[in-house]
């Protein structure tokens, strides 16, 4: 009944569904751009606890997927993953090694997983691109998720040499957007900064960015993603992960993004920098060139605007929002 070719329907299973990027897919699919030949399942650690195998089975007979958008993993920001490299690790490889195994074992279509673009070398020349990814250790301040991450790549190739698999990843930047984790201690900059300068605006306090302010990021909208996410589903065939990201022309330095937060929120209060603070990565400027030769008129919603909505999605939805 189900095609390999599309002409049959697919039952795309999400991973990782009610995290940032699955919320944004969803929201897309709900929002009129599913097909009608396709059913979409989006997936909480409460539908299984994909670290476990035989849960993870369970899911999949339950769901029987054609396809798979794989997201879910253990995520943080800088501060989390210095804490917790050893559990970054773990839980990344058992939940991706339980996730493509069993898809293996269902004859699933395809499955996209997620890489980061922190997970590239340290030492490296810029811009980074998607041949690079096994030239040298990344930084060692978020080891654990780097190699485990990096591990998808090599298991893809394996499935794919020894049973013809279509297991694929994409390599997105720095997300952000509505749903993002608003965590301080936990979560990423641009979320960690938005809730601290609606705190800061609360109480009368400054707002700390954290290290100097001058490493540089590339930010790409959760909503943007979520589009190219739908489009490597349905068109990307190569097994080789794309980058997806906005050029590198966009790239912006922490202070500037900070700037960005303060300007939507009207936030007229000091802006510290505490350096004593680690800055992690200086940068790792991605080149989306390969991504623009498929598709070069793709547009990114512009950063301010991006920021913009965040904001306001969070000071609306502060009492619901995860932090
Ligand atoms: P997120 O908001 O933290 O969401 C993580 C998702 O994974 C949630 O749905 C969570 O379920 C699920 N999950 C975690 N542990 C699980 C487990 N043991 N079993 C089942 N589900 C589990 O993360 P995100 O930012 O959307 O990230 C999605 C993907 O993009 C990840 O693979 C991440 O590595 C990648 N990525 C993220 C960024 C970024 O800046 N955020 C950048 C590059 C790549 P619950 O909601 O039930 O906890
Ligand atoms: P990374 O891009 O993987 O390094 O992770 P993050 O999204 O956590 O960004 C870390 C960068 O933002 C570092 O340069 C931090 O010093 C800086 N930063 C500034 N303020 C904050 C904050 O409140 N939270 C986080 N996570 N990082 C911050």
């Amino acid at each position: 009944m189900t095609s390999s070719n599309g002409t049959g329907p697919k039952r795309v299973l999400v991973t990782g569904g009610s995290g940032l990027v699955g919320r944004a897919i969803e929201q897309l699919v709900q929002g009129g751009e599913a097909l009608p030949s396709e059913e979409w399942t989006f997936l909480s650690s409460k539908d299984a606890d994909l670290t476990n195998a035989a849960e993870t089975r369970a899911v999949f007979a339950r769901c029987q997927p054609t396809h798979v958008i794989h997201l879910a993993a253990m995520v943080g920001g800088l501060f989390r993953n210095m804490k917790y490299n050893l559990d970054f690790w773990r839980q990344n490889v058992h939940i991706n090694d339980n996730v493509l195994q069993t898809a293996h074992e269902h004859g699933v279509t395809k499955v996209i997983s997620c890489l980061s673009t922190c997970i590239f070398p340290d030492k490296t020349t810029y811009p980074i691109d998607e041949t690079m990814i096994h030239n040298g250790p990344p930084h060692s301040s978020n080891f654990g998720y780097s190699y485990a991450k990096r591990m998808i790549d090599i298991q893809n190739r394996g499935y794919h040499e020894q049973h013809g698999r279509m297991f694929t990843a994409v390599i997105p930047t720095n997300v952000f957007g509505m749903y993002d984790n608003f965590n301080i201690e936990e979560g990423h900059v641009l979320p960690g900064l938005i809730h601290k300068t609606y705190l800061a605006q609360k109480n009368g306090t400054p707002l700390v960015v954290w290290g100097s302010g001058k490493p540089r990021r590339q930010f790409i909208y959760s909503l943007d993603l979520a589009r190219l996410f739908i489009w490597v589903l349905r068109e990307y065939q190569e097994i080789e992960p794309i980058i997806l990201s906005v050029g590198e022309e966009e790239e912006v330095s922490i202070k500037e993004a900070a700037e960005s937060i303060v300007s939507a929120m009207g936030f007229k209060g000091e802006v510290i920098f505490d350096t004593t603070k680690s800055d992690g990565q200086y940068k790792k400027t991605a080149s989306n060139s390969k991504l623009r030769k498929y598709l070069p008129d793709f547009q990114f919603t512009p950063f301010s605007q991006a920021v913009k909505e965040t904001c306001d999605w969070f000071v609306a939805n502060y009492d619901v929002a995860r932090k």
